[in-house]
């Protein structure tokens, strides 16, 4: 076993820098590892709706790096990275301080893209983080009258779109008029049939509208404006306008132009950077090369960590690294307070038995945190011993 004189660098602690980090120190109980992150808390943002809805609270979901990394040897700086040097192997943090690597893992996320719509970074609320949830909370509890504009806009009918509206007009009830705008012909165009179905179905019954081929061209402090495939221009006043049609990767700044893909840091199959063969990449900041059909995923970026552990050992002692092979276990989705649509791992299913899954698979992704969600899982599969077969 060859040793290393630096720490393992692990930039962003999310689902792809967690799984990464927790990875090594399981396999390789003598590398120092070193995880750096801005924020105090991880965030598990597929249940953030649930969070929004008080079905799950906060502090279940968003366990602190204190509690994930103690007494795993793994030291954890909050602190962010602004600045990468490829050249010399340093990271230039946000107080200047600098650290010096000699393997890096980059896995810090995307954030919402508004496509330099006039208005949208000013005027619309987003669904990213915790904070976002709180603020969206805080603007639809306030009371409407008779005679205020009750419409809500949500733009874009991807999986964030389509569950933040079931949630909202559940938790809302009739308070709101909610209109989901759609670039392309369909909802959740990338989901699977089945999930796409049950959407709909759903969308029915909850009075949810959703206006396709449509887009915004801007949004002001009082008017959002749309155009149709017909250029045909229409103004409407809002309550709200909640943005949830596209997310961009978060870059540091780096000393050189390096490859990219749809603005996306280009990696090799074993999760490479092209010319830095000691920097890997992984989760929503990465495009592997010759592959643009891999989800953008919590999914995705938990099974890259898994392989760029096992990636960073194989190179580390100098044998050959292996190719990465996204394994799709399916597709979740909540669809309002209590429902939900699965698809995948062998089955369909939808309604309250589909949230219940949902919940218990999601519980089973959180390695040592999350005990109230533990607690749910081992209660539902002792009630529901069919199921665990496929956890
Ligand atoms: C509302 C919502 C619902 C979702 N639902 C699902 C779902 O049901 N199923 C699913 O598979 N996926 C879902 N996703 C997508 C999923 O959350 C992402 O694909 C996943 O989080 C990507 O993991 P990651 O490790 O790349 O980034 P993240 O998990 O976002 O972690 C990135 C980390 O990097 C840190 N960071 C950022 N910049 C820096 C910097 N400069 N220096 C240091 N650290 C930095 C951030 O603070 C963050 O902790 C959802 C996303 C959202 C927003």
């Amino acid at each position: 076993m060859n040793t290393i004189k630096k720490p393992i660098v692990i930039v962003g602690s999310g689902f792809g820098g967690i799984n990464a980090a927790l990875n090594l120190r399981n396999n390789n109980p003598d590398f120092p590892i070193l995880v750096i992150d801005p924020k105090n808390q991880f965030e598990f943002k597929p249940l953030l709706y649930e969070v929004f809805s008080n079905e799950i609270k906060s502090w279940e979901v968003n366990p602190k790096f204190d509690s994930i990394y103690a007494n795993s040897g793994i030291t954890f700086i909050h602190n962010r990275v602004n600045f990468i040097d490829f050249d010399k192997n340093i990271l230039i943090l946000q107080d200047d301080l600098k650290i010096e690597f000699e393997y890096l893992v980059l896995s810090t996320g995307s954030s919402p893209n508004d496509f330099s719509i006039k208005g949208v970074k000013e005027y619309c609320s987003f669904f990213n983080t915790n904070e976002d949830q709180i603020n969206l909370k805080k603007l639809l509890d306030k009371p409407t009258t008779v005679g205020t504009n009750n419409k809500i806009f949500i733009i874009g009918a991807g999986p964030s779109g389509v569950e933040l509206a079931c949630k909202i007009r559940d938790i809302y009830k009739l308070k709101f008029e909610i209109i989901i705008i759609e670039k392309t012909p369909e909802i959740l165009n990338n989901s699977k049939t089945f999930n796409k179905e049950e959407a709909e179905k759903t969308f029915e019954k909850k009075n949810i509208n959703v206006m396709k081929n449509c887009s915004v061209i801007e949004v002001t402090n009082e008017q959002i404006v749309l155009t149709n495939n017909l250029n045909q221009v229409k103004n409407f006043s809002y309550f709200e306008v909640i943005w949830t049609a596209g997310i961009k990767p978060n870059l540091p700044e780096f000393n050189k132009q390096i490859q990219k893909i749809n603005n996306k840091i280009l990696i090799n199959k074993n999760l490479q950077l092209q010319d830095f063969p000691n920097i890997f990449a992984i989760g929503d900041i990465s495009q592997m090369e010759n592959n643009n059909s891999s989800p953008v995923t919590a999914q995705v970026a938990m099974q890259q960590g898994e392989h760029v552990a096992l990636n960073l050992k194989l190179l580390i002692n100098n044998q050959k690294l292996l190719p990465f092979k996204f394994n799709d276990k399916g597709e979740m989705m909540s669809l309002g307070i209590g429902e939900a649509s699965i698809s995948g791992i062998g089955l369909t299913l939808s309604g309250k038995l589909a949230f219940d899954l949902r919940r218990v698979i999601y519980a089973s992704k959180m390695p040592k945190f999350g005990k109230s969600l533990k607690s749910t899982a081992s209660w539902f599969l002792e009630k529901k011993s069919i199921f665990k077969n496929i956890l």
